[in-house]
Formats: C-alpha cells, structure tokens, sequence
C-alpha cells in the first residue's frame, strides 16, 4: 500500500463507537485505507506522527454567518479561523433581499480563491423572489438548507430590510420544499409578539440590565414557536431544523411532539452549554436566543449527549467589540464561535464527564454531514470519504486569546479562559491547512461544495 499522507499512531474517533488505535492512508485526497497497528505500510509520500493524539473525522461548522466581517476578506479571516478552530467545513448563512442568483454568484468568486476550508452556503428566505426561485437554488447552486425566520414577522421583518413574511408564506415555503426534493428547512423559532410586547414594557420602566434584555425573550417564546414549527412540518411533510436550542422547556416540547414526527432536527451552541444570564456580562454578549439558566445549561448538556440534540454549531457572527458597546436595548447580537466550539466541548464536556468523544465526533461531524448533504464525502472516517482530519492534544491546556485565532472579530465570550483539549492539526482532503496553532494552507484550497438531496441518504 501506497500513500500520499499517512497519519499514524493516532487513536481514531469514529461517531457513535469506541475510539480504536488506527492509522490512516490518504492518496488523492481521500481516505483510501484504515490499518490497524501491526499491519505493514509499504510507502508513503508523506506521514504524520500522530502518536498521543486523538484523529476526529474533520469536525464541520454548519452555522457561520458571512455579511458581518470585512466584505471580500471575511473568506480569508473566517476560514482561518475555523482551520484553527480545526474546522475542516463550515456552512455559512447568507442574509438578503436581493435575489441569491446575484448573491450566490458574486459571494462565490470572492470566497473559492480565499477559502482555506471547504465551504456550503444556507439561504435564507425571506421574500416571494426567494421562494419563486428555490428551485433554481437547489438545482443551479447546490444549496440543500433555507432558512426561514419565524420572528420576521410583517414590520419586524421590513425593519430589517425585508419583506415581512407570515404564517401563510412558512406554509407555502414547506410545501414548496416537498415538491423540490425536501431540502431542509432551518426555523428560527421565536414568538415576537410575546417578545415586542416585554420589550416595551421593560424599555417604558428603564430596565437597561444584560438579565433583563435575556428576561425579555423568555423561554416560552422558543419553544411555542418550536411546536408550532413541527406542527407545520408535520402536516406538510417538510424536514425542519431548529438551530440554537437554548432551554429546557424546548428541549421538554420537543421531546413531546417528535414522537409523532421524526423529521425534525435540533441543534444548540457552546455558548448555551456554557454561560448563564445570571454571569452579569453586558451587551457584548447579548446573543439571540438569549442566555439562560443554570438549570438550561444542564438540560442541554443531557440532551447533548444522549441523542435529543443532534449537532453542535457555533453561530458564529465575526463582529467587532465595538458594535456591541452600546445600550443593551441597540447592541448588536451573536458574537465569534467556530474556533472555540471543539475546545469548549472538550473541556467542559469530555473532561467533565458530561459528553463521550464518540458522541462528540456525532454532533460534530456525522450528524451535520447527514442533514446538510455533505455526507457520504463528509462527516466519517471512512475509506472512500473526503482526507478530512482533525488532530487533537485531549490534554494541552491553552487561555483564549482571540488575537491569536485570526477572526476578523477583537474579542471572544471565552477571551481568558484556560480550556484543556485543543486542535493541533487540521487537513483539508489530505492537505495540512493548520498546523500546532498556525495556519500553513493557501488561500483558495477550500473548495465550495455543491451539495445535492439524492447524494445522501433520506432521514
Ligand atoms: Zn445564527
């Protein structure tokens, strides 16, 4: 046997079973055999001693959000920050009102010669252009995943610079899905009436506090909406994602109604796993949904890891500092996440007992691969499957510094905390994109990933 990389001595994380002590051969960019220690390698171009280390299928980002960087660079920035995250894929939302013919087009020839990672983009739907033209995304671009935000709802929706959708557009959005080959539909579930109305009566009596912003979106809002979301699907036979799971009432709701309708998925941040709203942290974090409770945190950290909760993504949002130095009520929300998410799973859930590496290498890698179409290439370790493989040191202790991590964004909810478990080495389909914390690919090696319904499996 013959290979251009071999990465050996490592002790690989398949999703869903025992890690086991493998090397693997890489030729053509692909996985092209697993061997087991003791059996004999002839020849390889390349190797990479992996002795001590933990070898993940390449863990994949399927929430990044592009528009909020440096407009042409943000392909560069981001990418190398998920290449140090150990990110192999992200899956970043576009946000327009413009037809994504154009979008998709120019976004494209900015990112595929910047990209250090391979990238897939989501639309998100938010006008009759959008939903005329779906097809034509399916079809022309590859793009498998919409998203559709319940919260846009009329006046809120035009305030931001769309047109306000309605029930009546989700319900002709879902249906028009079915017809198309069910791409999926990401609901941004959130009851903005319940929301508009705290809002008001909180600002009228001068609440100004980083709890009473998370106290204004409470958790009935997420998960009223939730029902309501898998209720439509239900009866239109469309395939839902719920992202950003972020309570326990959710993840309760949840659980009630799956069990007459399997084909909804769920998905939750570190930030939720994480941070409390009791934490007093100001406007720099304000995230939407918000932070919770401790109570939360724990459901999450449950649901996580016994299967209710099928990916981890970071929703990511590349901002500066200053654009959320402001009023609670004006501070822009979402902050920087991709290149925290495995150190933060790891640190607090591996080494806390919370969460198996196994388990970790499902929400992380197979999980997304299956739901947004990157599978079979994507997502496992696997002869035959893309040379996509991120290195771990399960013990190196590092402190936060986002300066060091190369987002276009100045600070991290994580800035200064000590996380143990960390990627030391990301390969990009057999090529060495970072290496021990520096980025060493070319620009323009990702490659954009046309993804289509029948490649994976339905489910
Ligand atoms: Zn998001």
């Amino acid at each position: 046997m013959s290979f251009d990389l071999l990465v050996t001595g490592g002790t690989v994380v398949f999703p869903g079973r025992k890690p086991e002590p493998q090397s693997v051969g890489i030729s053509g960019g692909r996985i092209t055999a697993l061997i087991a220690p003791g059996e004999t390698v002839t020849d390889a171009r390349n190797t990479v001693d992996a002795t001590g280390l933990h070898v993940f299928p390449g863990i994949i980002d399927c929430h990044v959000h592009f528009g909020f960087a440096e407009p042409v660079t943000e392909y560069s920035t981001e990418t190398h920050y998920a290449a140090m995250g150990g990110f192999t894929t992200i899956v970043g939302y576009f946000l327009s009102n413009e037809s994504y013919r154009a979008v998709f087009q120019r976004e494209l020839a900015l990112a595929a010669p910047r990209a250090h990672v391979d990238f897939a983009f989501h639309c998100s739907v938010a006008n009759e252009t959008h939903l005329r033209e779906m097809g034509d995304y399916v079809r022309d671009f590859g793009v498998t995943s919409f998203k559709y935000f319940m919260n846009f709802k009329g006046e809120e929706g035009r305030y931001l610079g769309l047109d306000g959708t309605d029930d009546g557009y989700f319900y002709d959005l879902l249906r028009a899905a079915v017809r198309l080959g069910d791409p999926l539909i990401v609901c941004h579930t959130e009851n903005i009436e319940i929301v508009n109305r705290i809002r008001r009566r909180y600002q009228a009596e001068g609440k100004t506090s980083f709890r009473d912003w998370c106290e204004s979106k409470p958790a009935i809002t997420e998960a009223e909406n939730l029902v309501r979301a898998i209720y439509f699907a239900e009866k239109t036979g469309a395939r839902i994602y719920i992202p950003h799971v972020s309570s326990e009432l959710a993840l309760a709701d949840y659980r009630r109604h799956r069990r007459d309708f399997e084909h909804c998925y769920l998905e939750t941040c570190p930030h939720y796993l994480t941070h409390t709203m009791d934490m007093d942290l100001g406007s720099v974090y304000k995230a939407n949904p918000p932070l919770r409770t401790r109570a939360d945190v724990d459901a999450l950290w449950a649901a996580l890891a016994d299967g209710t909760i099928h990916v981890l993504a970071s929703d990511h949002v590349p901002r500066k500092r200053a654009t959320k130095e402001k009023g609670i009520w004006q501070a822009s929300q979402g902050f920087p996440g991709t290149a925290t998410v495995l150190p933060v799973v790891l640190s607090e859930g591996y080494h806390k007992g919370r969460i198996s590496l196994a388990r970790i290498a499902e929400v992380l890698c197979r999980e997304p691969a299956r739901l947004f179409d990157l599978a079979p290439a994507k997502g496992d370790i696997r002869v035959g499957a893309d040379g996509d493989l991120t290195l771990v040191d399960l013990d190196l202790s590092r402190k936060v510094d986002p300066a060091e991590l190369g987002s276009h964004s100045d600070y991290s909810p994580y800035e200064g905390w000590t996380l143990k478990g960390w990627p030391v080495r990301t390969i990009v389909r057999g090529t060495t994109v970072m290496d021990r914390h520096k980025v060493v690919g070319a620009p323009g090696h990702g490659r954009y990933l046309h993804r289509t319904r029948s490649a994976a499996h339905a489910g």
